[in-house]
C-alpha cells in the first residue's frame, strides 16, 4: 500500500520450502514491493525503538517492526521433569505417549517423536489430536495402542489476498519441487483455510453426538485427512 516493506529472513525465505519453490515467492514478494534480505549476516541482533539491526552490524531504519520469527511452546513440559529436546517438546514414542511416563499422552505441538519430527503446525495437530485419544481410549479397553500414521499434502501460503504459493510434499512432509503459484495458489490457500475451519467444526459436532461415544473405545482413529489431495495450509 506504498509503505518501504523490508523482509528480514535471517537464514533463507522461507526454509521449509523447496529451493525451486522460494522463486516464486521472490518474484511475487518482489512484484509487491517488498524487499527481503537473506543469506549470511541476516540475523537479527537487537531490535529497537528506531529499527533493528543485523548481525553483521548493519542498521535498518524501521518506523514499524513486526517480530515473526516462528512459534515457541510453552514450558510446561520441560518444567515437569519428563524428557523434552530443546525446543521444550515432550519426548513421545509412536502411540504419542511420554517415553517417561505411559500415563503421560502428547498431542500437537507440545510433544515429538524423535524419529518423526513433524513441523508445528495445524496440519500435524489436527491429526495428532484425534490420534491422542485414540490411544487412551484403546488403553480404557485395556488393548495396546497404535502407531500414529500422519499424512502431509503440502504447505500453502498467501501472499497478498490475490497471489500465493502451494508447496506439494510427500506424505511424510518432505516437500518436492511441485508448486502452484499465482492467483490459483492464492486459492488453494483459501480452500485450505475453509476445509480447516469445517473439519474443526464437524470434528466438535463428532465428539458431542451420542453415536461417537457408544463403541469409540473399539475403534482405532486413524488421522487421515478427509480430502488427501488437498493440500492443508502450512
Ligand atoms: C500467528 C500464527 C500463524 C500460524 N499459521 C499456521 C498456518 O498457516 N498453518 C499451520 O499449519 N500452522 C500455523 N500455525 C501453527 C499452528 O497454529 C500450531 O501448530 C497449532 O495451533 C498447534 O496446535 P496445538 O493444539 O498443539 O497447540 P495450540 O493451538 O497452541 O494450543 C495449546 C493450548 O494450550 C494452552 N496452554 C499452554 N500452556 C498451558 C498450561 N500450562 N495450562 C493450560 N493451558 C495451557 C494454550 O493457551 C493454548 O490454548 C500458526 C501459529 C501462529 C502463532
Amino acid at each position: 500500500m506504498g509503505r518501504k516493506v523490508t523482509l528480514v529472513c535471517g537464514k533463507v525465505l522461507g526454509p521449509s520450502l523447496h529451493a525451486r519453490v522460494r522463486r516464486p515467492v521472490a518474484r511475487r514478494l518482489a512484484k509487491l514491493g517488498v524487499t527481503f534480505l537473506e543469506g549470511p549476516g541476516t540475523k537479527v541482533a537487537e531490535v529497537t525503538r528506531d529499527g533493528v539491526r543485523l548481525d553483521d552490524g548493519r542498521e535498518l531504519p524501521s518506523a514499524v517492526t513486526i517480530w515473526t520469527a516462528g512459534f515457541r511452546i510453552p514450558d510446561l513440559a520441560a518444567r515437569s521433569g519428563l524428557r523434552t529436546n530443546a525446543e521444550g517438546r515432550l519426548v513421545i514414542d509412536t502411540t504419542l505417549t511420554s517415553v517417561d511416563d505411559e500415563r503421560i499422552i502428547a498431542a500437537g505441538d507440545a510433544g515429538v517423536m524423535p524419529d518423526h519430527p513433524f513441523r508445528l503446525s495445524c496440519q500435524a495437530a489436527t491429526q495428532l489430536g484425534p490420534a491422542a485419544a485414540a490411544t487412551i481410549l484403546r488403553r480404557i479397553a485395556g488393548k495396546k495402542a497404535s502407531p500414529v500414521r500422519m499424512f502431509f499434502a503440502g504447505q500453502c501460503l498467501s501472499l497478498g489476498r490475490k497471489g500465493g504459493v502451494t508447496q506439494f510434499s510427500y506424505p511424510n512432509d518432505k516437500v518436492n519441487a511441485l508448486s502452484i503459484s499465482g492467483r490459483t495458489g492464492a486459492g488453494v490457500k483459501e480452500i485450505a483455510c475453509v476445509f480447516t475451519l469445517n473439519k474443526l467444526v464437524s470434528g466438535a459436532r463428532k465428539a458431542s453426538s451420542r453415536g461417537s461415544h457408544g463403541d469409540s473405545t473399539d475403534r482405532v482413529v486413524t488421522p487421515q485427512p478427509e480430502h488427501p489431495t488437498t493440500p492443508s495450509n502450512t
